[in-house]
């Protein structure tokens, strides 16, 4: 089976804007307010797509773009104002800032019940705590494919290639959470063949196309790629050889079309959320 991340996030969309609708009754109105620093033409594209996706659901969105030459201090001094703007719900900084601003500085001022992506350290421990707070979308996006696909990672081997902040240690917290036995693998593991062929859910986020084999892949797993990867003919590709892969796999995603459309999708959520005031 081919799990469709664009029909699940179309879903998970119209939830958030019935929950939207129900919340402008009671006269609230959920805004999610983005930060983009410089001229990095990705993140243009990446905030152009998450402000259409708040339009479409009911969300108020707005953006401060702020030129290159920001100082550490004007950024900071921003962050704090939208900390205590009351219709602002959540606070989004699009990454990556320009190289002379300190990234980590920047988040770490998001006031955590503002704190759209899930990144703020208080946040962070709380998902490792098992408390309630905005999760990382794009983790939090693949579990709510994991409950679409109907696999329960209860009890299950699940490994996640990838050790990254923001998909790949919230990841295995997530798994772990849904008492799943997780292992992380990253560019020091030894046998990541034999890791993969163990997997009864194999989540890929490592930014390498094809890496993953299709014949290490677990007879009868699931397989979610949440790989981004550009070939040279300007084609997107996960990092797990497809088709390959899916004559093996029970479940299996797409790129494009797999995990991808889910994140913009959680981070309606947790806007929504945190207009309810959700807090660590
Ligand atoms: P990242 O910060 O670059 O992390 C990549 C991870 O892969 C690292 O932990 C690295 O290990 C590991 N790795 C690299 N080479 C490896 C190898 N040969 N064997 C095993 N592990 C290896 O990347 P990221 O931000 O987590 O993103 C990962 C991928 O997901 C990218 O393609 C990105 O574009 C994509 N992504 C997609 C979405 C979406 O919405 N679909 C969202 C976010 C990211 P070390 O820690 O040892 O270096």
């Amino acid at each position: 089976m081919v799990i469709d991340g664009k029909q699940v996030a179309a879903k998970v969309r119209a939830e958030v804007a019935e929950r939207a609708r129900v919340m402008a009754r009671e006269g609230i109105v959920p805004g999610l307010t983005v930060v983009r620093v410089g001229e990095d033409p990705a993140s243009a594209i990446y905030v152009r797509g998450k402000r259409k996706a708040c339009e479409e659901v009911g969300i108020r969105s707005a953006e401060h773009h702020l030129p290159a030459t920001t100082t550490q201090a004007e950024l900071m001094a921003l962050v704090e104002r939208l900390n205590r703007d009351p219709a602002t719900h959540g606070i989004l900084v699009q990454l990556p800032l320009p190289k002379h601003l300190d990234e980590g500085a920047v988040l770490d001022a998001i006031h955590p019940g503002k704190d759209a992506d899930g990144f703020h350290p208080v946040n962070v421990g709380a998902l490792w705590l098992g408390r309630p707070g905005p999760r990382p979308c794009t983790p939090a996006g693949v579990m709510r494919l994991l409950d679409e696909a109907r696999v329960d990672p209860k009890g299950k081997r699940a490994l996640v290639i990838g050790r990254s902040n923001i998909v790949g240690k919230p990841m295995a917290a997530m798994l772990l959470e849904r008492h799943a036995t997780v292992a992380i693998a990253h560019s020091r593991t030894e046998d990541l063949a034999g890791e993969v062929a163990r997997a009864d859910i194999l989540v890929a986020a490592i930014g390498k196309a094809h890496l993953v084999k299709g014949e290490w892949v677990k007879p009868g797993s699931t397989v979610i790629d949440v790989g981004m990867n550009r070939l040279p003919d300007g084609k997107l590709c996960g990092d797990v050889e497809f088709e390959a892969a899916s004559r093996r796999a029970a479940a299996i995603t797409p790129v494009p079309g797999g995990v991808g459309p889910m994140t913009i999708a959680m981070l309606l959520v947790n806007t929504l959320d945190l207009a309810r005031g959700l807090r660590a």
